[in-house]
């Protein structure tokens, strides 16, 4: 199964080795054109006013709007801001497909990067697995039909609606592959389904 990754700013690479790990065919997408030809797109980290701007410079935005109506879309730090609904930032153009308001680097500036260990609900357990924030944005709101997949320090950190998934870190950077196994093959993590959540 092709799965495509934007590939026009930021930390891309890696998500090739993790769809490897899964027997999923990584395509880079750099033109809208290319969204025809996969099953499911990741939109990695990076920096959302970078990819605001060339996404609009290469008329992403229809297509991939389109695109999400049919097929699932994992957002990683810069790509689940670019999902969310409101972004609070004026450079930054989300694309609307999650119920949820952003803070973009909520988390802190580069220096207060962390590792840490969430608890994720698999099928019948609890794994503890790590996640790197970098700049990472807060979830500030989420609406009725979002769900929760991992919290952090009482935060919303990973979240679920319909075919898309967002995660305010980068499981790619320590080869963790169940978020994208989640989005794109089997639904085997368990959801937080639809708490309610305030700013
Ligand atoms: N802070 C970045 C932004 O605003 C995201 C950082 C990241 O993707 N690691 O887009």
């Amino acid at each position: 199964m092709k799965i495509g990754i934007l590939a026009l700013q930021g930390d891309y690479e890696k998500h090739t080795q993790i769809l490897d790990q899964l027997g999923l065919d990584p395509i880079l997408v750099r033109y809208p054109i290319e969204l025809l030809d996969i099953e499911g797109l990741i939109i990695p980290g990076g920096e959302s006013t970078t990819l605001t701007h060339l996404m609009k410079r290469m008329n992403f935005y229809e297509t991939m709007i389109d695109f999400a109506k049919e097929k699932p879309i994992l957002g990683t730090c810069a790509g689940l801001i670019m999902m969310a609904k409101v972004a609070n930032h004026n450079l930054v153009k989300p694309l609307e497909l999650l119920d949820i308001e952003v803070d973009r680097n909520g988390y802190g500036r580069q220096i207060h990067s962390f590792i840490e260990y969430l608890p994720i609900q698999l099928n019948n357990h609890i794994e503890n697995i790590p996640a790197t924030f970098i700049r990472a944005p807060k979830i500030s709101k989420i609406g009725k039909g979002v769900e929760i997949l991992a919290e952090y320090n009482g935060e919303i950190c990973a979240v679920k609606q319909g075919k898309h998934v967002g995660l305010a870190f980068h499981p790619e950077l320590d080869g963790v592959s169940i978020f994208h196994k989640f989005a794109f093959i089997s639904n085997s993590i368990s959801s937080n389904k639809e708490k309610p959540h305030a700013a």
